[in-house]
């Protein structure tokens, strides 16, 4: 071989040296542990084995009245379902929660009178924070003209819907929603927002958006320190339904 043909041929040999020595090993990039817990996983009746049941179709026991805590939730159980009862007060959770998964079922009545916001109006409030709290809005908008902000699956006045996934009035309809709540620091000030990921009948309807604060009717959202608080369904007057509600704290 001649001396260009060595030295070519040991160039070789180095370069294919190197790169066995540079070929990353699977392996390296493997995580094996801490294993995910193995759970059983939910169906549309069956909550999954992890979650802490809210209602079951049994009784309201997780729930009390927001107005007053010490006293045990005013709405009815029947036929497997929790229904608000007008005028009675929002319920909330005994518990408090931080950030979650929820699954909720609801639904409107199937005979609706009113109109706009006054048409199966109830909420999912993900946290109560500091009393207003974060609604997810619950409403008719199979047949509903109204503020598209406020329309079913927003979160109210901050977030519209992606798309309309409602079912006809009558019909149950399930909400999917993960939480992240907002985090603070010890002189207040917030240091990340609330993130909501939503939905509805099985749709996306928000993807994980940042909330600008707690809920309001009129004015602008605003946030306040909190920590972990409970969760909280509106009583709007109208005679919406619940069933088959389960959290599981993240
Ligand atoms: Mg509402």
């Amino acid at each position: 071989m001649s001396k260009l043909g060595v030295a070519v041929l040991g160039m070789s040999m180095m370069l294919q040296a190197v790169s066995q020595e540079a070929r990353p090993d699977p392996k390296d990039t493997e995580a094996w542990t801490p294993a995910p817990a193995r759970i059983v996983p939910g169906s549309a009746t069956r909550a999954p084995s992890d979650a802490v049941v809210l209602f079951d179709g049994a009784d309201a026991r997780e729930w009390v009245s927001a107005a007053a805590p010490a006293r045990a939730a005013g709405w009815t159980v029947a036929d497997g379902t929790l229904t608000v009862r007008g005028g009675s007060g929002d319920i909330q959770t005994r518990r408090s929660f931080t950030d979650y998964q929820i699954h909720l079922e609801w639904r409107v009545p199937a005979t609706l009178t009113g109109s706009g916001q006054a048409r199966g109006n109830s909420g999912l409030f993900l946290s109560t924070g500091t009393g207003n709290g974060y609604e997810l809005q619950i409403l008719d908008c199979a047949d509903n003209q109204t503020y598209v902000n406020g329309q079913a699956a927003s979160i109210y006045k901050q977030h519209v819907t992606l798309v309309n996934a409602c079912a006809a009035a009558g019909e149950w309809q399930t909400y999917d929603v993960i939480w992240t709540a907002p985090r603070f620091g010890a002189d207040g000030a917030l240091v990340s927002p609330a993130y909501v990921t939503a939905l509805h009948n099985g749709v996306l309807v928000q993807n994980h958006v940042a909330l600008t604060g707690e809920s309001l009717h009129a004015g602008q959202p605003t946030y306040r320190k909190h920590g972990a608080a409970p969760i909280k369904l509106q009583d709007h007057g109208d005679a919406v339904s619940f069933r088959n509600i389960w959290v599981r704290p993240l």
